[in-house]
């Protein structure tokens, strides 16, 4: 493996750019019409056009994509997340190429894409399950109401092949459960093209934690700990943490564990994050698990020193990785990180593409770290997800984590657009946020302190 293609835009791109080269590995990017004279096409070392700026016709475009990367001479594609990550019909058209596909086998990420068969895949490894029901497809919905009044309201709707928050619907009486058990497969549908859903219960005022996992795919994997992600807004993740502020020793180990059986029983390879939510008492549950890198995983590289994106590499180069063994991974300090948007929070986090007449991010150095797709003079479009910048901030300890961030948001100049800095200050320097006290209604609970108004 020398030459690598990444199938993807924006920051993601430029980190896994940045992870080749320190490889020796030659990086090739993609590009759509709207991208052509964008910071991952300059940072590659080759680019190739794949289609018009609409994400449908270039960079969700398989064929688009492998055909660039044949012209290219590229022998392996690393898919970022979104967009193709988590399609195993094009992980197998890689394969077939004659590629490597860096990440899962396309089986496991079929398997886990489904939520409703990695819950039973989960099980099956021991993990605790949001009790939940079967699935229901159009026009079977022979014991729907029998299913809702055992799991209890209020409880969700899922769409088995929901991702990105979409999808996702609660329902808080019987009366309800029919008319949006058939919207939900309905959108599904349109959006996932399949419209299968499952009942969930609804767990009140949660916290989100998910364990970072590493498969060799032989059956062996290991853990990098846990992150929080509570902050959230409309079920998307907006600052991420680790260690989480809240968990016990006993839930942090049980959990990371637990995370190891599934990625175990899965022979995983690469690398993934087994998500869980927890409830108030302190019991967590599996929710799903992401076969791919995350968006947050920066912070766990900051407080294990580990490259994440670098292993996922060499695995996929057939690198000896027997080193890393789970007791050779340890932490230090705390991470926190803070996703900056180009968006409105008072207009409902209405995303405000335009041109970035000033983009200046404070100076990486000293435990600050900045992952950023773009640069000052270049237009954000509303084409992709409106996410400028993830701004990390590594401390001693959370306090200091704290301190380091709100400085460096201070210090972060954005002219044109809207984004939600501002807003992030606020978060982060809220009494409830320092005391830990997060869960995912957060934002909500705290909108008139968060919002300018
Ligand atoms: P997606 O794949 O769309 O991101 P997830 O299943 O990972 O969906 O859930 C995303 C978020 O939705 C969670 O972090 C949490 O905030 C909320 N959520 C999911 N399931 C439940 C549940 N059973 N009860 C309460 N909130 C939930």
């Amino acid at each position: 493996m020398k030459k690598v293609l990444i199938a993807n835009r924006g920051e993601i791109a430029c980190r896994v750019i940045r992870g080749c080269h320190d490889l020796g590995l030659a990086a090739v990017a993609v590009y759509s019409a709207a991208d052509a004279e964008a910071k991952h096409v300059a940072e590659a070392d080759e680019a190739l056009p794949i289609g018009p700026a609409p994400a449908k016709e270039s960079y969700l475009v398989a064929e688009n994509v492998l055909a660039a990367a044949r012209a290219s001479g590229a022998d392996a594609v690393h898919p970022g997340y979104g967009f193709l990550a988590e399609n195993d019909d094009f992980a197998s058209a890689v394969s077939d190429a004659g590629l490597i596909w860096i990440g899962p086998r396309p089986e496991t990420i079929a398997a886990m894409g489904d939520k409703e068969r990695a819950r039973q895949l989960a099980h099956g490894a021991g993990l605790p399950i949001v009790p939940g029901s079967a699935r229901f497809l159009p026009g079977d919905l022979a014991g729907l109401a029998e299913a809702g009044s055992e799991i209890g309201y209020p409880l969700l709707v899922k769409a088995s092949a929901g991702g990105g928050g979409i999808g996702m619907r609660r329902v808080d009486d019987a009366a309800a459960l029919a008319d949006t058990v058939e919207a939900t497969q309905n959108l599904a549908g349109k959006a996932f093209g399949n419209d299968a859903v499952y009942l969930e219960k609804y767990i009140e005022r949660p916290r989100h934690v998910e364990i970072q996992v590493f498969g060799f795919g032989d059956g062996h994997a290991v853990h990098f700990f846990e992150r929080e992600c509570s902050i959230q807004r409309r079920f998307q993740k907006i600052v991420e943490e680790t260690p989480s502020p809240s968990i016990s020793e006993a839930t942090r180990v049980g959990m990371a564990e637990a995370a190891v059986a599934l990625a175990s029983q899965e022979r995983y390879r690469g690398a993934g994050t087994v998500e869980f939510i927890m409830d108030e008492a302190g019991d967590y549950y599996f929710l799903e698990m992401n076969t791919r890198i995350q968006v947050e995983h920066p912070v766990t590289e900051m407080i294990t020193g580990q490259d994440l994106v670098g292993l996922q590499l060499r695995l996929a180069r057939g690198d000896d990785l027997t080193s890393l063994a789970q007791d050779t991974i340890r932490a230090e300090g705390h991470a926190i990180e803070c996703r900056v948007y180009a968006e409105n929070p008072d207009k409902n986090f209405l995303p405000s593409p335009g041109p970035l007449e000033r983009f200046e991010p404070p100076a990486a150095a000293d435990g600050i770290r900045v992952d950023t797709g773009v640069r000052q003079g270049d237009t954000v479009t509303y084409f992709y997800d409106p996410m400028i910048a993830k701004l990390i901030a590594h401390g001693a300890d959370r306090a200091a984590a704290i301190q380091k961030m709100l400085a460096a948001l201070e210090a972060f100049r954005v002219e044109g657009i809207v984004t939600n800095i501002p807003f992030l200050r606020r978060v982060v320097a809220h009494d409830a946020f320092r005391a830990g006290a997060t869960h995912t209604g957060f934002v909500e609970q705290h909108k008139a302190a968060l919002l300018a108004g």
